[in-house]
């Protein structure tokens, strides 16, 4: 058996890309796929563009598999790849000489091409099995890629390309197909899902109704597109009662600068009590994505951001420090925060989001809650708390929070 690593970094699309590339070798050969393992025959790594340190921390990993590996290949695929491909050639001519390296896209067809062309895979027509999920319980189901927003900060529009949906059609088979492996959750993914061609309410009406997926999860959604229609989706008992918003500030002004101009703070404070208001017999939980030192943002912008989440009831914040990406506009605009500056507001949110998170943690004890274990101890809630105790792998379990692991931010049941 050949082991091929996988080395995902970045959002869920990734994580759906690197799934879909898993899937197409399992079908043409006898691969054994591994998860983020440092010691394989290949290493794919499947790289993430939105900060310069995801970029360094892909580039890190080459460098480390270079020296870890004697003789493996080395294949880079994904976002970094695509924005500065050569960078990569360059970091290959100065690897030792022993491993094979090769960038590529990460289309399906690509990674059998590239690995055939290192070893013998036989006729890339020659498609043996179809398996469901490579990784883990929970399967990503891409439901749309690209994305034409343009924010200025960001170069997911350089590297993904124009917004692309796929086929209700295809979703719906999907889905049912990996129902029928016995797939007991899904996490619809793209790059902004929230823009699925025809509508994201219509999408999921279909799933209820043409599909019998127990748990079905939403990835990342721009705050714009939590609307009155999804909000009441969301009572429904197989949507999972958790969100994850790209928020990204809490001042009008930041929001403007990044071109995000679909929605205001205002915007964002109602959806977001409304969402909590209609789900609250489910415990619902809401993440944020905020970036802090944008060019422009001030000591006043950093305040509104700041009170504006502490008044609300997120759950919890993914905090990143503004990271210039050349080719965005962003990239020239004059920034006058200072980065100690920037590292204060990030870890003032980060403080935040710790106590906001441990509030949320302790409200659930003594609830009932349903976990879908991923082995015999460990699992994750409906609203995407990590669970530990004692259950059966991929097994859906009504159980009652007992308590929780403050330093592993877990719940016990
Ligand atoms: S919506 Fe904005 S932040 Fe999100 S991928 Fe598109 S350009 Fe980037």
């Amino acid at each position: 058996m050949v082991k091929v690593s996988f080395h995902t970094f970045g959002c869920k699309c990734n994580l759906s890309d690197t799934n879909d590339m898993a899937l197409s070798l399992l079908e043409k050969g006898p691969f054994l796929i591994l998860d983020g393992e440092l010691k394989a025959d290949i290493h794919v790594i499947n790289t993430c563009a939105v900060t310069a340190s995801a970029e360094a921390q892909a580039r890190n990993l080459v460098r480390k598999l270079d020296k870890n590996n004697s003789s493996s290949i080395i294949l880079v695929s994904g976002c970094s790849n695509r924005n500065q491909q050569s960078s990569y050639e360059d970091l290959f001519k100065t690897l030792s000489m022993q491993n094979k390296y090769s960038a590529f896209d990460n289309l399906k067809q690509d990674i059998c091409k590239v690995v055939s062309s290192f070893i013998d895979i036989g006729p890339l027509d020659n498609a043996k099995s179809t398996a469901s999920s490579v990784f883990r319980t929970r399967a990503f189901v891409k439901v749309q890629d690209g994305c034409e927003s343009f924010c200025s900060y960001c170069i997911v529009p350089f590297v993904r390309g124009k917004e692309q949906s796929r086929p209700k059609d295809k979703i719906i088979e999907e889905i049912n197909r990996l129902y029928s492996e016995g797939i007991k959750e899904i996490v619809l993914t793209g790059i902004n899902v929230g823009s699925f061609k025809g509508g994201l309410e219509p999408l999921l009406e279909e799933i209820l109704s043409a599909t019998k997926m127990p748990r079905i999860r939403l990835s990342s959604l721009r705050p714009s597109k939590l609307s009155p229609r999804l909000i009441e989706l969301m009572q429904e008992k197989r949507i999972c009662p958790h969100l994850h918003v790209s928020l990204q500030s809490g001042s009008d002004k930041v929001l403007k600068l990044m071109n995000r101009n679909d929605y205001t703070v205002s915007d964002f404070k109602s959806s977001s009590k409304a969402y909590f208001e209609a789900l609250k017999g489910r415990s619902p939980f809401m993440a944020a994505d905020v970036i802090v030192g944008f060019p422009g943002e001030d000591k006043e912008d950093f305040e509104q951001t700041y009170s504006a989440i502490r008044d609300s009831q997120l759950n919890k914040l993914h905090v990143f420090i503004f990271s210039p990406r050349p080719g965005t506009k962003a990239f020239g605009m004059k920034t006058e925060v200072l980065p100690a500056e920037s590292k204060r507001r990030s870890q003032l949110l980060l403080d935040l989001s710790r106590k906001k998170y441990l509030a949320s943690l302790n409200s659930m004890v003594g609830k009932s809650i349903e976990v879908l274990w991923e082995d015999n101890s460990t699992g994750h809630s409906e609203n995407y708390y990590p669970v530990i105790g004692q259950g059966k792998k991929n097994t859906l379990e009504q159980k009652i929070v007992l308590d929780i692991d403050e330093e592993n931010e877990v719940l016990i049941v």
